[in-house]
Order: C-alpha cells, then structure tokens, then sequence
C-alpha cells in the first residue's frame, strides 16, 4: 500500500498527498486520526492494518479532515467542534454517529494513551492528542510547517497564539510533533517560532503575498510557516 507508511509496531500514517492521517493500534482497539478528503479508502486500509475495531477522532473538521468520516460508526470530536461540522456535514455523515471528547479525557487503547488537549484558533474546537510515555504530540493543523489557515468562518488568530503559548508550556511533556500537513514529525522548537510568526504577521512584519490558490486571503511566510490570513494587521 504505496499510500501506508509504517513508522513502527502498531503505528501508521495514512499518507493522501497532503494530508495524512494516523491509525494507532492498541491492545484493547484502535483509533483513526482524521479521514483525509476522501480520495482514498481509509476504513479498507485500516481494516488490512489492524484486526482490532477502528474508532475515529477528528482532529478538527475541515474538509481535508473528514472525506471518509462518514464509513465510521463512531466518530469523537471536541463539542466547540460540533456546530462546525454540523454546519457543512460530511455527504453520507450524521450527527447520531458524533460523541464528545473533553480536554483532559484520556483515551486509553492499552499500549497508547492519549490525552486531549483543546487547542482552538484554526477551528473552535481543534484538538490535538499527547502521548505521554511515548512523548507524542499529534498536532493537527495548529502546529505545522506548511500553510496554516486562518482565514474564513472560524478562524480566530487571537486564540491560535494562546494555543500555541499552552503547547510552548507543555513542552517538556514531548519531543516529536506529527502535524496533518508540512513535514513529519517535526521537532518542537517549531512552536515558539510559530508564535513568534503570529506576533509578526499582526505586527505587520511579514512580506504579504497571493495565495497559492486563488483564495480570499493573502499569504505570509515566516521562518516556521506560512499564515493564510485575511485578518486585520496593524
Ligand atoms: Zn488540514
């Protein structure tokens, strides 16, 4: 499976070509991380992984997050999420299938443990999942190398730079970051420089730029990635 890269025992990422998803396999069951758009068949790929019944988390539910969400039967989401996704609800998706996961709510598959962290700002409800023993950051799209966005209904900047302080302060707590999008995994002492990036892109210290595809934002790029943002800049 070109699309499958096993990082180790009981740990894959699910690569579509820029975004990816991870399955990790525990003693108990195994859980999904996002669905990607939906061009490849991720409930087959993770059914030839594992044996252990597969539950899905969203990280957040922007589109390239959840284009197979709806081959799952039980879907975990933050509820800051939830009026997100109900507002554009995946084709063939139900909210009957959708149940909270909380900051601080451990999921405990045996082998991996993960604990959720809310990190709103790309989204209100944007999680990511921290491992630990194993020293694990699953990040989402809030800390990454690639382009961040932060533009459109949703977005909040303001709270973004506070997700990213509260990660900056959990830093002795990991030492690898698997973010959606961008290289991966990726050292942690990218976060302080993309709060570094925030502060300049409202400062006003970033070079604004077009988009990469026509979008109604400009882009910014600072040494740890770039912002599309449509937001004020003083
Ligand atoms: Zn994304």
């Amino acid at each position: 499976m070109e699309n499958v890269i096993k990082i180790q025992d009981r740990f894959w990422i699910i690569d579509e070509g820029g975004v990816r998803s991870f399955l990790f396999e525990g003693t108990k069951n195994a859980m999904l991380i996002d669905t990607g758009f939906g061009s490849l068949p991720i409930k087959n790929i993770t059914e030839e992984l594992t044996d252990k019944e597969v539950f899905l988390v969203n990280t957040h539910t922007d589109k390239d997050h959840t284009g197979c969400n709806k081959d799952f039967k039980t879907i975990y989401m933050h509820p800051s999420e939830m009026e997100h996704y109900k507002n554009a609800l995946p084709k063939g998706c139900s909210m009957k299938n959708v149940l909270p996961l909380w900051e601080k709510d451990v999921i405990d598959l045996g082998y991996w443990k993960f604990e959720v962290i809310l990190t709103p700002g790309h989204t209100p409800g944007s999680i990511m999942l921290l491992e630990r023993d194993k020293r694990m950051l699953i990040s989402g799209d809030t800390v990454q190398d690639g382009d961040i966005f932060m533009f459109g209904a949703g977005r909040n900047i303001d709270a973004f730079m506070r997700s990213i302080e509260k990660i900056i302060s959990m830093s002795d707590m990991f030492d690898t970051i698997w973010p959606s999008h961008g290289s991966c995994p990726i050292e942690k002492d990218i976060v302080p420089d993309i709060l570094c990036g925030a502060k300049d892109l409202l400062a006003g210290k970033l070079e604004e730029q077009e988009p990469p595809w026509q979008m109604p934002c400009k882009k910014y790029v600072c040494d740890a990635a770039g912002f599309l943002y449509d937001g004020d800049i003083q």
